[in-house]
C-alpha cells in the first residue's frame, strides 16, 4: 500500500506543475509601446479605448467601460444601478469581498440568499428575500459555472428591479447560446490576475443599455464630464477614480484574441479530470448547472467522508495545492464588516437601519446550505498551460487520497 506523503511517504507528484504564462510577448511589445508614447493616461490614451471596443465586440455588448479592478467594475455596475440608500441588494454567500464591498460603499444592504447544489444562487430563495426595498440582484457564476441566469432574469424583470451579473470567474463561458454576462442589465468582470483575462488587476463593465452607458463611463471618471480643456468643470454624478492605465490596457488587449481558446482549453482538461475521478467513493465534483459551460476558473470538489481541511492538507502534501472551503466559510462571516457590523466610524452604516431600511445582522445559520457546502469543498486549480499528464497526475493523487485518507466525518 503506498503510504500517504502527510505520513512520510513520496508525494505522488514531485515536480511542480506548469506555470501560467498569460503575457505573450505582444504584450510586452504593446506595453513597451505604451511607455514610449509617454501617456499612460487612459483617457487620451489608445489602448484603454481599444480594449473597451475590442471587449464590446467580444461579446456583442454595445458599450464597454475598462476601469482599475473587478471591484471597481462591479461597482460602476451598482453606481450605475443608482439605488438609494438603504436599499437592499440580494448577493450570494460564496463570492470574492469585491462583490460586497460595493454595496457597502454605495450605502446598500447585503442580503443573501442560499445557494443551490452548483454552490450558485438559488433562485427561488432569491424571489423569498425581495422586499419593497431591493434595488438589485449581483449574481456571480462562481468557479466558471453558470448560475441559473435565464430564472434570475425572469425574476428581476417581474419584479422591476436590476440584475448585476459579476463574471470575474466566468470570461467568455457560454450559457445556452449565449456568454454569461449578456443575460443581466449589467456585467462585471475582473481582470486581476488570476483571472482567465488578465492585466495583473483590472476590470471591465459592460451593457447594452443606451441610458445607463454614459453613467457607467462618469462613475469611474469621477463623475467628470470631460469638455474642452480649461474653464469651469463639470462633475455630474457621485463617482471615483476608477480609470483603467494605458499599460494595464496593452497587456490585456492580445488576450481578446486568445481569452475563449485558454478557455476550452480549461474546459477540456477540467472534463478529463471530471472523468478520471468518477467512480471514486466519498466525492464528486458538484453538478454543472444544466445548460452551461464549465471554465474551471477553480476545480470544485464535494468531499463526504473527510473535512475538507483535512483532504486538502492530504492532496497538497502528494504535490497537488488544494485549498478548503474557496472563501472558508461564507462572506458574511468572513468581512469584520458584516459580521462585527464594523463599518463606518462606531455606526453599523448601512447596516443600521439608515433611510427607512431594515437594520440587518448576519450570523452562523443565515445561509445554511452554503455553510455547509463550504465544510465539504476543496478547490483545486488548473490552467490552460496543463498537459493531460499533470490532469492524469492530479487524478491520481485525489485516488490516492481518497482511498488511503481514513475518514474522519
Ligand atoms: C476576483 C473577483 C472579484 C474582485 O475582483 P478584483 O479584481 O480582485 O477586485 C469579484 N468577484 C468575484 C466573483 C471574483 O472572483
Amino acid at each position: 500500500m503506498p503510504e500517504l506523503a502527510l505520513y512520510g511517504g513520496a508525494p505522488y507528484r514531485a515536480r511542480p506543475f506548469p506555470q501560467r504564462t498569460p503575457f505573450t510577448e505582444e504584450a510586452v511589445a504593446l506595453a513597451v509601446e505604451a511607455i514610449r508614447s509617454q501617456n499612460l493616461f487612459g483617457p487620451s490614451g489608445r489602448f484603454v479605448p481599444m480594449l473597451e471596443r475590442e471587449f464590446a465586440a467580444l461579446y456583442g455588448a454595445q458599450h464597454a467601460v475598462a476601469c482599475s479592478s473587478g471591484t471597481a467594475a462591479i461597482h460602476i455596475a451598482l453606481g450605475t444601478v443608482n439605488p438609494n440608500p438603504g436599499d437592499e441588494v440580494i448577493t450570494t454567500p460564496i463570492t470574492d469581498a469585491g462583490g460586497i464591498l460595493p454595496i457597502l460603499f454605495q450605502n446598500c444592504v447585503p442580503v443573501f440568499a442560499d445557494v443551490d447544489t452548483t454552490l450558485n444562487l438559488d433562485p427561488q430563495d432569491v424571489e423569498r428575500q425581495i422586499t419593497p426595498r431591493t434595488t438589485a440582484i449581483i449574481a456571480t457564476h462562481l468557479a466558471g459555472n453558470a448560475c441559473q441566469i435565464e430564472a434570475l432574469a425572469e425574476i428581476a424583470r417581474r419584479h422591476g428591479i436590476a440584475l448585476i451579473e459579476d463574471c470575474s470567474q466566468a470570461h467568455v463561458t457560454r450559457y445556452h447560446e449565449r456568454y454569461l454576462g449578456t443575460y443581466g442589465d449589467i456585467a462585471a468582470f475582473s481582470l486581476q490576475q488570476s483571472k482567465h483575462m488578465t492585466a495583473g488587476d483590472g476590470g471591465v463593465v459592460i451593457t447594452n443599455r443606451a441610458d445607463w452607458a454614459e453613467r457607467m463611463r462618469l462613475f469611474g471618471d469621477k463623475g467628470w464630464l470631460r469638455g474642452p480643456r480649461g474653464g469651469r468643470r463639470s462633475y455630474a454624478v457621485l463617482g471615483l477614480n476608477y480609470r483603467m492605465t494605458e499599460l494595464q490596457a496593452a497587456v490585456a488587449l492580445p488576450q481578446i484574441g486568445t481569452v475563449r481558446a485558454a478557455v476550452e482549453r480549461r474546459m477540456e482538461l477540467g472534463a478529463h479530470l471530471a472523468s478520471r475521478i468518477r467512480d471514486l467513493p466519498g466525492l464528486q465534483p458538484p453538478p454543472v448547472t444544466e445548460g452551461s459551460e464549465h471554465s474551471c476558473w477553480m476545480v470544485p470538489l464535494h468531499v463526504e467522508r473527510w473535512t475538507a481541511a483535512r483532504f486538502a492538507e492530504a492532496l497538497t502534501a502528494e504535490g497537488v495545492p488544494a485549498g478548503a472551503g474557496y472563501i472558508g466559510e461564507p462572506i458574511y462571516l468572513c468581512m469584520e464588516a458584516l459580521a462585527g457590523r464594523r463599518t463606518f466610524g462606531v455606526s453599523a452604516h448601512p447596516l443600521d437601519g439608515c433611510h427607512g431600511g431594515r437594520p440587518i445582522e448576519y450570523a452562523p445559520g443565515l445561509c445554511p446550505r452554503a455553510e455547509e457546502a463550504l465544510r465539504h469543498l476543496v478547490t483545486l486549480n488548473i490552467h490552460e498551460h496543463y498537459t493531460r499528464e499533470d490532469i492524469e497526475d492530479i487524478a491520481g493523487a485525489i485516488r490516492k487520497v481518497a482511498t488511503h485518507l481514513p475518514p474522519d466525518l
